[in-house]
C-alpha cells in the first residue's frame, strides 16, 4: 500500500489528460474552419496572453526562439552589434542574438539568484565600452562595435533584477530585451514606482516560449513577444510572415515564423489555468523548502529576494557531489536534470568567438553543482517527502564513507 514509486521529473500527461476534451474540440474546430495557419484564434490569444502580462502588444511567434530574435531584429539590432547577456542560459538566447546579425557577450551571475549580475553589466559597461565622442554612441573599447542591447534571461522562473539592470541600461541609452522564455507570470517589485510587475512588462520587449514543458506550453512549438512599443509590435508581425503587409506585398525579407492556429487555441484552454498552475508551483517551492530545513542534510535551496514572486519553472538546487546525488537519485526513481551543464562561454559553439572572456567564475561553479529536482503544480506533497528523504538518505551516505565529501551538501543559501 505505501509503495515506493516512480517520480518523474516533469509530468506532461496529467494535466493534459485532464483538458484532453477542451484540446480535442480546439482541434475540431480547426478542421470545421481549415484556418490553420494565424486567423481569429491567434488574435485571440495574443489578446488574452498581453493582458496576462500587463502588456499593451503581443504578437505569437512559432517558438521561444523566433521570439528572442525577432524581437532583437525588430529593435534594429544590426551587424556587428554586441547584445550582452549571461553564460548559463539555455543555447537559443545566443543563437537568437547571432541570427539576428549581433555578438553575444556575457557578464556573469549573481550567485544567490542565478540571474545576471548587475554589478557585473555596471563593470563592462564602464571597463570594456565607452561613448564615442562623435556619435553619443556606447561602443566597446577596443572593437568599436556598438552596444545595442542587453539581454536578462529570467531564469528559472524568477525574474532579474531589473530596476539596477534598466537604471544601467537608460544611462547609456541601451535597450533591454528580456528572456521570458521561463518566467511566464514571474513578478518584480520595482522600487521605482512601489509596485510589482509581471515578466514581459517591464522591458522594451520580452520573449516567451511555450515549449511543452515550459510553464504554459502549447501541443507543439509555440513562443511570444510581448511589447509596449505598438511600432515594434508592428514590424514583428512583418518579421514572422515574410515581410508582408499583406499577402504578396513584401517591405522587406522576413521569415516563416508564424503561430499555427490549433496551437494558439490550446493555449488559450491552457492560459486559463496558468495562475493557479504557477501558484502550485509557488505551493511546492514552499514544501521542499520546508522540507529541506527540517531535513540533516539540507541542500542550498533557491533564493528567492523580498523583491521577486518566482513561479519555478525549475526547482534547482545545489550540491558538490551533484553527479553521485543524481545517480543515487535516478536508483531510487526519482528524475532530476541540469540546467544547464556547460556554460555558453565554454560550448563547442562558442569556440571560434573571439573576444570574449573565457573565464566566468561563478556561472562555472553553479553549473558543477546545480540539480533540478521534480516541480510541476501536480507534484504531491508525499512525492515531495519521499525526494527529500532520498536527498538525505544520500547525504547521510557520504558522512559515513567520507566525512570531507559531504561538506558541499551542508551549504544553505
Ligand atoms: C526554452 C527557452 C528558449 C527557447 O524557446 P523555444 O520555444 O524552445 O525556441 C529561449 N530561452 C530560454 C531561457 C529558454 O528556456
Amino acid at each position: 500500500m505505501n509503495r515506493i514509486s516512480n517520480i518523474p521529473f516533469l509530468d506532461l500527461v496529467t494535466p493534459h489528460r485532464e483538458l484532453e476534451e477542451q484540446l480535442v474540440s480546439v482541434f475540431r474546430s480547426a478542421l470545421g474552419t481549415a484556418g490553420f495557419i494565424g486567423g481569429p484564434m491567434v488574435e485571440e490569444f495574443e489578446k488574452e496572453f498581453a493582458q496576462f502580462c500587463d502588456a499593451p502588444y503581443c504578437v505569437a511567434v512559432g517558438s521561444g526562439t523566433d521570439a528572442v530574435r525577432f524581437s532583437l531584429m525588430a529593435a534594429g539590432i544590426a551587424a556587428g552589434d554586441i547584445v550582452i547577456t549571461v553564460p548559463n542560459t539555455f543555447i537559443a538566447t545566443t543563437e537568437a542574438i547571432s541570427q539576428a546579425g549581433a555578438q553575444p557577450r556575457f557578464v556573469d551571475i549573481d550567485e544567490r539568484t542565478y540571474n545576471m549580475d548587475p554589478a557585473m553589466l555596471q563593470e563592462y559597461l564602464e571597463t570594456e565600452c565607452r561613448i564615442n565622442g562623435h556619435t553619443g554612441v556606447l561602443e566597446h573599447r577596443e572593437t568599436r562595435q556598438r552596444i545595442a542591447a542587453i539581454l536578462p534571461v529570467h531564469l528559472y522562473g524568477q525574474m532579474a533584477d531589473m530596476d539596477a539592470i534598466l537604471e544601467q541600461a537608460e544611462r547609456y541609452g541601451l535597450r533591454v530585451i528580456e528572456d521570458a522564455c521561463q518566467a511566464h507570470g514571474a513578478m518584480y517589485f520595482s522600487k521605482r514606482d512601489g509596485r510589482w510587475h509581471k515578466a514581459g512588462s517591464m522591458g522594451f520587449a520580452a520573449a516567451f516560449s511555450f515549449y511543452p514543458g515550459k510553464n504554459l506550453g502549447a501541443c507543439g512549438e509555440a513562443g511570444a513577444v510581448t511589447t509596449h512599443d505598438e511600432a515594434l509590435a508592428a514590424r514583428i508581425r512583418m518579421i514572422r510572415d515574410h515581410g508582408q503587409i499583406k499577402k504578396y506585398y513584401h517591405d522587406m525579407e522576413g521569415y516563416n515564423g508564424r503561430l499555427d492556429a490549433i496551437q494558439a487555441g490550446i493555449l488559450r484552454v491552457k492560459l486559463q489555468y496558468l495562475a493557479r498552475w504557477n501558484e502550485q508551483r509557488r505551493e511546492r517551492a514552499s514544501e521542499y523548502q520546508r522540507l529541506f530545513e527540517a531535513a540533516d542534510n539540507p541542500v542550498s535551496a533557491p533564493y528567492e529576494p523580498s523583491w521577486s514572486r518566482a513561479v519555478y519553472h525549475l526547482y534547482v538546487v545545489r550540491t558538490q557531489d551533484r553527479e553521485g546525488m543524481m545517480a543515487h537519485l535516478k536508483t531510487s526513481g526519482i528524475g532530476t536534470g541540469i540546467h544547464y551543464p556547460i556554460p555558453l562561454h565554454l560550448q563547442k559553439a562558442y569556440a571560434h568567438l573571439t573576444g570574449i572572456p573565457r573565464h566566468f567564475p561563478v556561472s562555472e561553479e553553479v553549473a558543477a553543482e546545480i540539480v533540478s529536482l521534480p516541480m510541476f503544480p501536480q507534484l504531491t506533497a508525499k512525492q515531495q517527502a519521499q525526494v527529500v528523504r532520498e536527498v538525505s538518505r544520500f547525504a547521510a551516505g557520504k558522512v559515513v564513507s567520507g566525512p570531507a565529501e559531504s561538506k558541499g551538501l551542508g551549504r544553505t543559501a
